[in-house]
Formats: structure tokens, sequence, C-alpha cells
């Protein structure tokens, strides 16, 4: 059994924001993930809204935040699964694929996944022409026509960068406006080679051994289409990946994300929770940030007992 005195399961903005804060406290402070480090926002083609980077890729904003939070002396395991946790008694136990650890307070930082659309063909042929990813799958569609399902900021941004490499992007949306950010759909409506389908729902996806075409669906002409498509990505939001923090005894709100007070306490004592896991409104990768240095700070308090809050 290995002892630590933070342990912050999750390595996303939120996870790594408290890993920097956990070890400049002096805490003896692990982070673990069961992917790379980066978490969601390393998949994010363009982020132009955290402050201090105009411009940046997801992937290499998230690559700076992992050498920052190594760097304040945090050890950071990557492509480790954490299994079970016990969090109720004073020693809070992390069991892993790999170990099993004790920690005196933990943070639960492990984000959220990409929602399903939940057609024919979407499962079938995710990886070979249904990607939930434009940054890590848009470069192999090259010049090709492309499908973006959503009308949310993740939409977007990816029609944005996908009008970039392929030849046509046709963005399908279920309603007639976007709720993207007015800046994004400017930017997007002003691409030649981008194209809205307004008040369409995507009912099939259909291909051979790759994806070929799509079913398309108008809700309000009440009519059915088919269009050729070398790729689906779909961008409809975000659901909470919480299901180790409810195993443990965790209260959730009723869309499954964790609740987590102003100090990112969780219902459990020694237990936090930041960033997209949370119940928090705002999923962004600045408040997670937020969440994650709140939830470290109060970590700290927690362990040491300068403030403690209860
Ligand atoms: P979102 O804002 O919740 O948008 C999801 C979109 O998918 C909505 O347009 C929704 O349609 C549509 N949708 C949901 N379920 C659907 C279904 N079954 N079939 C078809 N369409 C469906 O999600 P998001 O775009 O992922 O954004 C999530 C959060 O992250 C937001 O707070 C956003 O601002 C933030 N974000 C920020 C950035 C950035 O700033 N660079 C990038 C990405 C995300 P309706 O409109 O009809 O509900």
């Amino acid at each position: 059994m290995e002892n630590w005195e933070l342990i912050i399961i999750g390595a996303g903005a939120g996870g790594l924001a408290a890993g920097i804060y956990g070890a400049r406290s002096g805490l003896k402070t692990l982070v673990i993930d069961e992917k790379i480090a980066g978490g969601t926002a390393a998949d994010a083609p363009i982020v132009e809204n955290y402050p201090g980077f105009s411009q940046i890729s997801g992937g290499e904003l998230a690559q700076k935040m992992a050498l920052h939070c190594k760097k304040t002396g945090a050890t950071i395991n990557e492509i480790e699964t954490v299994t079970a946790l016990d969090l109720t008694g004073e020693k809070k136990i992390v069991k892993t694929s790999r170990a099993e650890y004790e920690a005196k307070a933990v943070i639960i930082a492990t984000g959220s996944h990409y929602r399903e659309i939940g057609v024919k063909g979407e499962k079938e042929f995710r990886g070979k022409g249904v990607s939930y990813c434009g940054v890590c799958d848009g470069p192999f569609f090259k010049g090709k026509r492309v499908l973006v399902i959503g009308g949310g900021n993740s939409a977007a941004t990816t029609t944005l960068y996908l009008s970039g490499i392929a030849a046509e992007v046709l963005v399908v949306h279920r309603r007639n406006s976007f709720r993207a950010e007015d800046a994004l759909v400017k930017d997007i409506t002003s691409k030649p080679n981008v194209k809205v389908s307004w008040n369409t729902e995507v009912k099939e996806i259909k291909g051979d051994k790759l994806v070929t075409k799509v079913v398309l669906f108008d809700n309000k002409a009440q009519t059915t289409r088919h269009l050729a498509v070398d790729a689906v990505f779909v961008q409809i939001g975000e659901a909470p990946n919480s299901q180790l923090a409810r195993d443990a005894g965790l209260e959730v709100n009723e869309h499954g994300y964790i609740k987590a007070d102003v100090f990112q306490r969780t219902s459990v004592a020694g237990v936090y929770a930041a960033g997209d896991v949370t119940s928090h409104p705002v999923k962004q990768v600045g408040t997670a940030v937020g969440q994650g240095i709140t939830a470290a700070l109060e970590a700290y308090s927690y362990i040491r007992r300068p403030y403690y809050r209860r």
C-alpha cells in the first residue's frame, strides 16, 4: 500500500490545476488518469477563451498544464485505471489497475464523456468514420465530405476546424438556431465550404467497411433523404464520469453530476470534486481550473487543518 497525502483522480484541466496547488502547498500529491494527461480539453481543436491564450490548440494547452503540474512536484500516473474507492473512513483507499493507495484526502476530477446520438450504425461505425473528436480524426478526411451533428460550441469549434481540412462540412442541427457563441456562429457561417441543415436529424449511419452515407430526417417538412458522406462527427455534448463516485456513496444530482459546494466539498468529508464531473453549471477549462484550485486548497486545509471548515 502506497501512502499519499492527496490523490487526485483525473488529469484534465481541473485535476491538473488541483495537482499544481496540492504540490505547491507541500502535499505529497498523486494524480491518476486512465488515459494520457489532458482530459477532454485536449480534444478541442481550438481554444480561444482561456485567459492568456488568444488562440491555442486544446492539446498544447493540456500539455503545458501537465508539464507545469509535474514541475511543481506532483506525480502523474497515466494509463492507470481506478477500479474502486473506499472513501468514508479517515483513510481514503484508492484501488487501481496497478496498485492500492491510501490518502488523507481525495479530489475527484474524472470529467465527462461524449454523448452518443443512439442511432443505428453509430456503434458499428465508431472509429470507421464515426468520430467524437474533430482534432483526433479530422485529418483522416482531408478533401472529403464530412457531417457534424449538434448546435453548441463543440459542434461549432469542430466545424471550424474541419472546414480547414475537409472539402465540405455539413452541419446537421435538430432545431433552427445554434446555441453556440455568436462569434463562433459568425466564423462558421462565413466559411464557403460549410453548409447548415436546420431542423434535421440523423436517423441512421450506413456504410460498408467505412461510413458512406447517412439517412436524414427533416422534422419540419417531415421528409427523409440519403446523403453521401465520408465521416460523421457527433458533437452533442457530454455526460459525467461519476460511476466510481456514485459507487463510493457520493451524492449526485438528477443528471449524475457530483454535488459539490462552493468549496468543492462533496457529501463525504475529505473528498472533493472539480471540473466537468460536478454539478457546476458552467463547463469551461477556466471554471474547471478554478474548481481544481479551490478543491486542492480545501484539501490542504482538511489535511493540515489551518482553516478547516467542518
Ligand atoms: P451543448 O452546449 O449542450 O450543445 C449540445 C448540442 O447538441 C445542442 O445544440 C443540442 O441541441 C444538440 N443535441 C443534444 N442531444 C442531441 C441529440 N440526441 N441529437 C441531436 N442533437 C442533439 O454541448 P457542447 O457544445 O458540447 O458544449 C458543452 C459546454 O462546453 C458548453 O458550456 C460550451 O460552452 C462548452 N464548450 C466550450 C468550447 C469553447 O469555448 N471553445 C468548446 C466546446 C464546448 P439543442 O440545441 O436542440 O438542445
